[in-house]
């Protein structure tokens, strides 16, 4: 079972079992947060990984990225970002943030990078190739275009 908590320790997260390759975005958000998303579900091995918030749940707070889909929770002490969840299922989690894994090796893992952004710029090196965005392609950004 691996264990995932915030800096401060109010928000503790349970995963098991644990994953075997975790998602490194650079969609505007993803790239911002720097996570690495473990996913509840495995589509690579159509497996569920059985997420638990076993402590936290009022320190939690969301950020919801526009009209879309995905909500984004941090603690409100520490400000660590520790998971995601559709707004359809808020209860659910659905994608871990593996940087707040406490005992994990991440050598264990493959680091699977995902060009949301279309443009094949990844802060991280890892060995896997990069996989095509499965996000549409947003308007190349402008002068005045912060994304
Ligand atoms: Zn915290």
């Amino acid at each position: 079972m691996v264990r995932a908590a915030c800096h401060c320790g109010a928000v503790r997260i349970t995963l098991e079992p644990g994953p075997t390759w975790v998602l490194d975005c650079n969609c505007s958000i993803c790239r911002r947060y720097g996570a690495l998303w473990a996913y509840t579900h495995d589509r690579l091995a159509d497996r569920d990984l059985d997420a638990r918030l076993i402590q936290g749940e009022d320190a939690l707070e969301v950020y919801i990225w526009g009209n879309r889909w995905i909500g984004f929770w941090r603690c409100r002490n520490c400000g660590c970002l520790t998971h995601h969840t559709a707004l359809s299922e808020p209860s659910k989690i659905r994608g871990v943030n593996a940087r707040t894994f406490v005992n994990f090796d991440p050598a264990s893992v493959t680091i699977h990078r995902s060009d949301n952004a279309h443009t094949g710029w990844f802060w991280s090196r890892p060995d896997a190739p990069i996989w095509e965005g499965a996000q549409p392609a947003m308007a190349p950004p402008g002068p005045d275009d912060w994304r």
